[in-house]
């Protein structure tokens, strides 16, 4: 049997229950190809309370797309199994307050296009029924909009857009294989915030940008707002665009 993915709208009723008493339990936990994003990274160290190298040395692997050069971070798998993720327990998930997007999502999949005449964000839905996954088939009394909502997804979908988008404009702007230093220059902004934080205030990283003092005051403590300056500094560092901050 093949995953099946299955168009759906966020109005549809959403035919699927998960529940820990399902002979799967677990099961989808064992996905070590989900890409980890900058906001699911800083969620988690934020629940962990540790820092991002910390986190991302214990906790994941680092690859590069083999035709854009992007970074890709990823689970390590659970050192006490050498499969499944390093957060999965007998009981579920030990970070599930700060689990993932994709996780949230699961077993649906989102897509987006951002709208050329209102700017607005649209979004595409669809199912991916795999075989192991035994909540299909469930009725629900809720639509696919609903079911989002109850997952608490709306504020990673909200982060993770900026990186879909960053990444649809390095491949329109730099199309193929980023080099080397233009590839730890997006992984530091954007996935090593800790280390990020410590070559701006500790080695003068942005010394001659005249960025005023509000900036550096927010992006001191404030780790979302070091992600979105993150993402302005490699348009900068990667495509020449005016670091547009104030
Ligand atoms: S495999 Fe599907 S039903 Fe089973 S625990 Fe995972 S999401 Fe739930
Ligand atoms: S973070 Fe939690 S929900 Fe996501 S794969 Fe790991 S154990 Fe499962």
């Amino acid at each position: 049997m093949t995953d099946e993915m299955i168009p759906v709208h966020e109005k549809d009723a959403m035919p699927f229950e998960c529940s820990s008493k399902n002979s799967c339990f677990n099961e989808c936990c064992r996905d070590l190809n989900q890409a980890l994003t900058p906001y699911d990274i800083l969620r988690m160290k934020k629940n962990l309370e540790i820092s991002s190298q910390v986190f991302l040395k214990n906790y994941t692997s680092l690859h590069y797309g083999p035709e854009s050069g992007l970074p890709i971070v990823t689970f390590k798998p659970n050192p006490g199994t050498g499969h499944e993720c390093p957060f999965v327990t007998p009981k579920g998930c030990s970070v599930y307050e700060d689990r993932p997007g994709s996780c949230r999502l699961y077993p649906l999949a989102r897509a987006i296009a951002r709208d050329r005449e209102t700017g607005e964000i649209d979004e595409y839905f669809a199912l991916i029924e795999e075989p192991h996954c035994k909540g299909f088939g469930k009725k629900t009394d809720l639509t696919i909009r609903q079911w989002m909502d109850g997952q608490e997804v709306a504020l990673h979908n909200h982060h993770n857009d900026k990186l879909m988008e960053l990444i649809s404009l390095k491949n329109k702007i730099l199309p193929g294989k980023l080099e080397g230093a233009q590839s730890d220059q997006f992984y530091l902004a954007l996935y090593d915030q800790n280390e990020f934080r410590a070559r701006i205030f500790d080695h003068d990283l942005l010394s001659g940008f005249g960025l005023p003092n509000s900036v550096f005051k927010s992006i001191k403590t404030d780790d979302e707002a070091l992600m979105d300056f993150g993402i302005a500094w490699v348009k900068n560092m990667l495509f020449g665009i005016e670091l547009d901050i104030t």
